[in-house]
């Protein structure tokens, strides 16, 4: 038995900040990914999955409990995340499943569509998608976000997950899922991120729609909806550094998630067992509700 409350860090954290987009292994504390913790039971032993930001975050804790529970793994991150790349595969390769590492740029298609293909041709097939990659760079007031800023942001989070959906959807066969990291965001937006609160929304729609049209081909599309996690996107310009020494003190616990705590609801969502659950929208959120 463990309690919650007590069990990871709490507020107030010290001050840090990174260049976007940070590194997992230069956050005081270390975030849990469930490097040490999580135990498989072959729960998608001979799946194929590509997970896109699977080098730190909750990309990482799926990454590795993905693995350990006998599935091979892609992981696509941007380049100078090559760092915490190397660790997750590293912990993949230890189980004794394939693992790739595809970095590059998904603010642009042919990397997109690139990407897809060589994770198939290098797992040989897919039949798990996780768009988990994300933007989320913090602005007081929308006059502070130009229109660069507010075009990554949208190319990152609802493009590239548009563009890596279409290039792998005809190599998908009845059994496969795709699931996206929406967020609290989606139905609860704070009123620093105008635009990130938006493409969750959009993530969080597109779940739903996709789940009506894929069904009947057999293809399950599910979210995940964390609360306040202790990530890099958080350090390096996701939060206010007002709103970072106190990060998660709003949730029930008092504490922000770690990735390692959603790492079993990937793996939910990805097992045949939940062969009925599609258009689904699963929450981590520490207290805030129903997505
Ligand atoms: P993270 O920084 O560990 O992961 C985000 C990843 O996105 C990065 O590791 C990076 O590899 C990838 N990425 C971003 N832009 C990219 C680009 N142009 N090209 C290639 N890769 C790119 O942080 P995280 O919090 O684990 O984020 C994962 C997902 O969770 C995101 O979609 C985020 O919006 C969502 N989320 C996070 C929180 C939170 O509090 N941390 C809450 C709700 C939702
Ligand atoms: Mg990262």
């Amino acid at each position: 038995m463990e309690n919650p409350k007590e069990k990871y860090p709490k507020p107030p954290f010290q001050e840090q900040s990174q260049t976007w987009p940070g590194l997992a292994g230069k956050m005081e504390p270390k975030p849990d990914h469930g490097e040490t913790s999580y135990k498989g039971s072959g729960r998608l032993k001979g799946r194929r999955a590509l997970i896109t930001g699977g080098d730190s975050g909750m990309g990482r804790a799926a990454a590795i409990a993905y693995a350990r529970e006998g599935a091979d793994v892609a992981i696509n991150y941007y380049p100078s995340e090559e760092p915490d790349a190397r660790e997750v595969i590293e912990l993949i390769k230890a189980e004794g499943v394939h693992a790739e590492a595809i970095p590059g740029d998904l603010r642009e298609e042919a990397f997109c569509v690139r990407l897809v293909n060589e994770a198939i041709e290098k797992l040989g097939g897919l039949d798990i998608i996780v768009n988990n990659a994300g933007r989320q760079q913090a602005h007081e007031s929308i006059m502070d976000i130009s229109t660069a800023d507010f075009d990554a942001t949208m190319k990152t989070n609802i493009y590239a997950p548009f563009w890596i959906i279409k290039a792998a959807l005809p190599h998908l066969q009845p059994g496969s899922v795709i699931i996206g990291t929406t967020s609290e965001q989606a139905y609860d937006p704070t009123p620093d991120l105008y635009d990130y609160a938006q493409t969750k929304a959009a993530t969080m729609n597109y779940i739903k729609s996709l789940a009506k049209q894929l069904g009947p081909k057999g293809i399950r599309v599910n979210g995940v909806a964390p609360g306040p996690i202790w990530t890099p996107l958080q350090v390096s310009g996701g939060a206010s550094m007002e709103k970072l020494k106190k990060f998660g003190s709003q949730t029930v616990f008092g504490r922000p998630g770690q990735p390692a705590e959603l790492a079993s609801i990937y793996v939910q969502l990805a097992d045949s067992n939940a062969s009925f659950t599609t258009g689904a929208v699963y929450g981590a959120s520490g207290g805030a509700g129903q997505p």
